[in-house]
């Protein structure tokens, strides 16, 4: 898909009916009643744009009623190239970036990023990670705690980050309080499918919580992975995941607050579950983020406000 030749990325008109087609693929869904297909366009000139009525109960609606694209000021073809972009990214795209590219105002681009992340962390692949003879590496990492001048007093914690991730599939990554067997065993226990097996590093907290696991390898990081019982011993796959999530978050984003931290994770996992190596195109990334961002409201407030903002823009 080219940006500069699609008119969804480029016309306000043929955006709003590529997101009429993508949400209602049966025709218009009434809001108010939930009829599916039985409404009328109003193209009249005293309509807005996009407008249809209701034959089962009469309302009015568009495809962005009760969406954050609703009362946005920001026309529906920046909102695709927008989430494009960030689906297409692989390191992400700062609100910096998309200010520029956009022509938007810093404030107005950091809000759509910000929906833009939270529609990407919301729309979880459901089901457990793993399966019978399947691997799930876990591994811990600690994001932040740098401070490039001295503006910064204190210097911000390092934030601890534990991930998930099934060999040859997907990701869930979690920023914890403390990496411990009170935080991390909820966690294995809720996303990994039992007949899994386990690889670690050999970390002392590991062993408590693989009971009622299929199997559990230990690897020290500094040495190369080797074969036993069947399975290559390594944590590779997730020792990778975070380093792409960290050449991210230095290279595009360099700096995000604990906050916001989740977020950040969720627009990587999201990248990483729906990547192309899993037979997943740029097209449909977009569609996952549109329904994201149309299934969900997110206030101003909500994220944080002015405050967290400004915050953003000095870090
Ligand atoms: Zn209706």
């Amino acid at each position: 898909m080219s940006i500069t030749d699609n008119p969804v990325f480029t016309d306000a008109e043929a955006a709003r009916e590529w997101l009429e087609s993508t949400l209602w693929p049966e025709g218009p869904i009434c809001p108010h009643c939930g009829m599916i297909g039985c409404s009328t366009a109003l193209n009249g000139k005293s309509h807005r744009p996009g407008l249809w009525k209701c034959k089962g109960c009469d309302g009015h609606f568009t495809v962005t009623v009760g969406t954050v694209m609703e009362r946005s000021h920001i026309p529906l073809n920046k909102w695709l190239l927008a989430m494009h972009l960030m689906g297409a990214s692989k390191k992400g795209m700062s609100a910096h970036q998309m200010h520029r590219m956009l022509g938007l105002t810093y404030k107005s681009a950091w809000f759509m990023c910000h929906r833009i992340r939270e529609a990407m962390r919301e729309g979880k692949i459901p089901g457990p990670l793993g399966g019978a003879n399947k691997v799930v590496e876990v591994d811990e990492t600690y994001v932040g705690g740098k401070a490039k001048n001295r503006a910064f007093k204190p210097v911000p914690p390092k934030e601890p980050v534990v991930a998930l991730v099934e060999r040859g599939g997907r990701v869930r990554s979690h920023h914890v309080a403390t990496v411990d067997g009170k935080n991390l065993k909820p966690i294995l226990k809720e996303q990994i499918d039992a007949a899994s097996h386990i690889m670690t590093d050999e970390s002392p907290i590991y062993p408590s919580m693989m009971g009622g696991f299929a199997g559990h390898s230990t690897v020290n990081h500094s040495i190369n992975e080797y074969v036993r019982g069947g399975f290559f011993i390594h944590t590779n796959t997730v020792e990778n995941y975070f380093s792409i999530f960290k050449r991210g978050i230095i290279g595009t984003y360099h700096h995000v607050s604990a906050t916001h931290l989740k977020r950040y994770l969720g627009e990587f996992d999201f990248r990483y579950n729906l990547r192309s190596g899993l037979g997943v195109e740029d097209g449909e990334r977009m569609t996952h983020i549109a329904m994201g961002v149309t299934g969900k409201r997110l206030t101003y407030r909500r994220i944080g406000g002015r405050k967290a903002a400004q915050t953003a823009r000095h870090a």
